[in-house]
């Protein structure tokens, strides 16, 4: 039977960065629904534009739409390994929608790892981000520098992209949707036994120790 982590955690806990190591360690496939998102937007589809404005003016797009978006990237044949959900499920109807679906797919929900970051520390880590515009590799103004400045570590290009949804202001809201919507998520699992919490405060790789840990 194979397993599904999530990762949970507000905007700029690193999520995406330690769902990336631990899929790598573990040999399981990261599944970033805001990445699936982002990409839907860049060609264009109609989830894909409708998603877009929800996500640059820091909203959740919708229950019913993510959900077939998870359902159908989770039954592409990569997945036999397991899965390290990165950004889902984001709301109670979401955290019951993947029950059902790990289910139907003989799945289980090994662990949900919360990634906690003070309200404080977030602003700051999300306006510094930004990413290689050939090959999308990380980086941050203060933390996480090329180490030419201006060109990628990973590929050499010379061009880089923000998020357009990384502006004080839209964060803010993402922080505010964070504690509103998925606030109820962490009690939800809680109750189940499957909640554990790292403090994502901490450099990059202390927190993919914490976690690997957690997972063990
Ligand atoms: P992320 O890359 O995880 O920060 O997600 C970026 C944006 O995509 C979020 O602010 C939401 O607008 C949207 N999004 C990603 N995952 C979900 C989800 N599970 N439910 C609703 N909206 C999502």
């Amino acid at each position: 039977m194979s397993r599904a982590i999530v990762l949970v955690g507000p905007p700029g806990s690193g999520k995406g960065t330690q769902a990336g190591r631990l899929a790598g360690r573990l040999g399981m496939v990261q599944v970033s629904t805001g990445d699936m998102l982002r990409a839907a937007a860049r060609a264009g589809t109609d989830k894909g534009l409708k998603a877009k404005a929800l996500i640059d003016s820091g909203q959740l797009v919708p229950d019913e739409m993510i959900i077939d978006m998870l359902a159908d990237r989770i039954d592409e044949p990569d997945t036999g390994n397991g899965v390290i959900l990165d950004g889902f499920p984001r709301t109670l109807p979401q955290a019951h929608a993947l029950d059902a679906l790990l289910d139907e797919r003989e799945m289980s929900l090994s662990n949900v790892i919360e990634i906690a970051v003070p309200d404080e520390l977030i602003v700051e880590r999300i306006t510094g981000r930004f990413a290689c515009a050939s090959c999308g590799a990380n980086y941050h103004e203060v933390y996480k520098k090329p180490a030419r400045d201006g060109v990628c570590d990973a590929c050499g290009a010379t061009e880089f992209t923000k998020r357009k949804d990384d502006t004080v202001e839209t964060v803010m809201r993402r922080i505010n949707s964070y504690h509103d919507q998925t606030g109820p998520v962490l009690p939800y699992y809680s109750e189940k036994g499957l909640l554990a919490s790292v403090n994502g405060a901490r450099p990059i790789d202390e927190v993919t120790a914490a976690l690997e840990r957690a997972v063990e």
